[in-house]
């Protein structure tokens, strides 16, 4: 499976333990990240991660071309709803991306940990139907 994971600055440690916790699942799949987000899991977490561009550089853009590829299974995006962010159109674009192309995708931690879990729980098998 093809992971997708994102963090907002004030959101980062939260992904990062996020990380931590569930490095036994994902280092079993392909992790992409944003810059910023996949520089620190990788410090923190030695997995090997996919780096795009920073979010505000184009790495939302990068991770929903690969959404629109059928390449992307997963999207982990802890936004923070409470700071502008100067790319909110990407933001807006990948998430309507996720919709166009039914992925699941958690935008807050307590999505994330229900859909890692299903996931861990081998509950994805649709998306590998749909892969076929
Ligand atoms: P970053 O990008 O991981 O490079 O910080 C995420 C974002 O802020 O959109």
């Amino acid at each position: 499976m093809n992971i997708a994971l994102i963090a907002h600055d004030r959101k980062k440690d939260i992904i990062i333990n996020f990380a931590i916790a569930y490095k036994h699942i994902l280092e079993e799949h392909r992790i992409v990240a944003t810059g910023t987000t996949g520089k620190l899991i990788q410090e923190a977490t030695g997995l090997s991660i996919h780096r795009v561009q920073s979010g505000p550089l184009g790495g939302d853009q990068q991770i929903g071309a690969e959404i629109a590829n059928n390449n992307m299974d997963l999207v982990i995006f802890l936004r923070d709803p409470l700071t502008a962010q100067p790319h909110e159109p990407d933001i807006l674009a990948l998430l309507r991306l996720c919709d166009v192309y039914k992925i699941p995708v958690a935008t807050n931690i307590a999505t994330a940990e229900i859909l890692i879990r299903a996931m861990e729980k081998g509950e994805f098998h649709w998306r590998e139907i749909i892969n076929k």
